[in-house]
């Protein structure tokens, strides 16, 4: 999936967040993980927001999901974006289970659809920041 036209910004990379960013750079999307609850946390951050568990260690996840809900965004108030309208703003659902917000990119924005099939891909920005959006599974390789 090649890029999308969406502006890059730089990621709030705090000591919670670092490995989750770190994973981002690698292309890789990882999660902590709750042994004690058999559940990933999202967002990420240093405990378990079910039990309090500190420091659950991180795992990958397979970056696939499917589209929860969306809404197709034909006028944004900011200005880097206004120029890249229409774009889809979505909630994913990981196969693991956690909602993430993010954008869907890589198809035209009339062919979104619940329960549609995303993985996620990585955008570098101009600041040599690297973030996620998601993209349909069919159709790689154009
Ligand atoms: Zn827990």
């Amino acid at each position: 999936v090649k890029s999308s036209e969406l502006p890059v910004g730089v990621p709030d990379v705090n000591v919670e967040t670092e490995p989750f960013w770190t994973g981002i750079r690698e292309r890789r999307l990882v999660l902590p993980f709750c042994e004690s609850c058999a559940d990933y946390v999202w967002y990420p951050r240093s405990f378990c927001p079910k039990c309090g568990l500190s420091r659950p260690p991180w795992r990958e996840t397979s970056g696939r999901g499917t589209v929860y809900a969306f809404t197709v965004v034909h006028r944004s108030p900011l200005e880097a974006w206004r120029t890249c309208t229409p774009f889809i703003i979505a909630l994913v659902e990981l196969a693991e289970g956690p909602r993430v917000l993010t954008n869907i990119v890589g198809c035209d924005p009339g062919q979104v659809h619940i329960d549609m099939e995303v993985e996620a891909v990585f955008e570098s920005g101009e600041a040599g920041s690297v973030i996620y959006r998601f993209a349909p599974c069919e159709g790689r390789g154009e």
